[in-house]
């Protein structure tokens, strides 16, 4: 079967990373008027009528100018300018999250676009949280085609950087028979019958597997033996990469002591398929990599989602 999730970052575009110190060629590619670029009010857009919004670079504003890179003839980019420019027209700036509907779609912004829309997403968040050397408090200055920040007093450079976060689906039981079921838990704060797979962050000096291992321990006292990696997905949101996982329980009783995760059950598949037709339970959406684990160990799709 094909993952949903990996729709978000199929056909990525070359980011030209060699480029990105080239001047006078920066200079020649943004004179090109069939570039394409995305304009970011500190971490708003503007959204158009299929999605986002991308202006010609005659168009588009002064700014810290991103090169994205190409894809075919098409040159990329990104402005990003202050947020108060948004703050002054709150009706015609958005957060990015929330056109993030549009990404999966497949209309407008669809799907073949998603790579670039996460790119700059992720550079205007990491811009937007940078604004002083974390070493002496000078004032950063972009540098790279927007790819590093500069300190203009002490010269340290600062690189855009991904956090791991690991999100796995657990298993207990004889795999592929009737009774296997899998472990999905709900958050405090969702609305009623929403459930997914468990997710955290690494911790430093903290192997992936084990982080799986620990979280799930913590948020339900589940022990986990056997982690075998399934696929990731960029949610530069503000900056994580969500790195897949599938484990095997070795014991199965739940107790709750984290106070984020207010429930946490075990579904056979024949539960999970009754009670997401019924609405009972209700699955993450269709682009999230969670979506993915979940019909992975399945076996196919499933009814209704967030
Ligand atoms: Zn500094």
């Amino acid at each position: 079967m094909t993952f949903p999730h990996l729709s978000l970052v199929a056909d990525p575009h070359d980011r030209l990373g060699l480029l990105r110190t080239d001047e006078a060629w920066l200079a020649e590619r943004w004179a090109d008027p069939t570039g394409q670029v995305l304009v970011i009010a500190g971490t708003r857009v503007r959204p158009g009528p299929d999605g986002l919004e991308w202006v010609s670079t005659a168009d588009a504003p002064d700014g810290v100018r991103v090169l994205l890179g190409a894809r075919g003839e098409v040159t990329w980019w990104a402005v990003i300018v202050p947020g108060e420019i948004a703050k002054a027209e709150p009706d015609r700036w958005l957060p990015l999250r929330g056109l993030l509907p549009f990404l999966g779609s497949g209309a407008g912004d669809g799907p073949g676009l998603a790579p670039l829309v996460f790119h700059a997403i992720g550079l205007a968040e990491w811009h937007w949280a940078h604004r002083f050397c974390p070493r002496c408090g000078g004032t950063l200055v972009p540098r790279a085609a927007g790819h590093e920040l500069v300190c203009a007093d002490c010269g340290k450079p600062q690189f855009p950087r991904s956090d791991p976060a690991v999100i796995m689906l657990i298993a207990a039981g004889e795999p592929g028979a009737p009774d296997e079921r899998c472990l999905l838990g709900r958050n405090r704060s969702w609305p009623e019958g929403r459930f997914s797979t468990l997710a955290g962050f690494c911790e430093p000096g903290e192997s992936l597997e084990d982080a799986v291992r620990r979280e799930v321990l913590e948020e339900t006292g589940v022990a986990v033996g056997d982690v075998t990696y399934f696929g990731n997905q960029p949610w530069p949101l503000p900056s994580s990469l969500m790195l897949g996982f599938h484990g095997r329980a070795v014991s199965e009783q739940i107790r709750l002591d984290d106070d984020e995760v207010e429930d946490a059950r075990w579904f056979t598949r024949e539960e999970m398929r009754q009670q997401a037709a019924d609405g009972t339970l209700v699955l993450p959406g269709g682009v999230s990599i969670s979506r993915s684990l979940v019909e992975d160990w399945y076996g196919g799709p499933l009814p209704g989602s967030w």
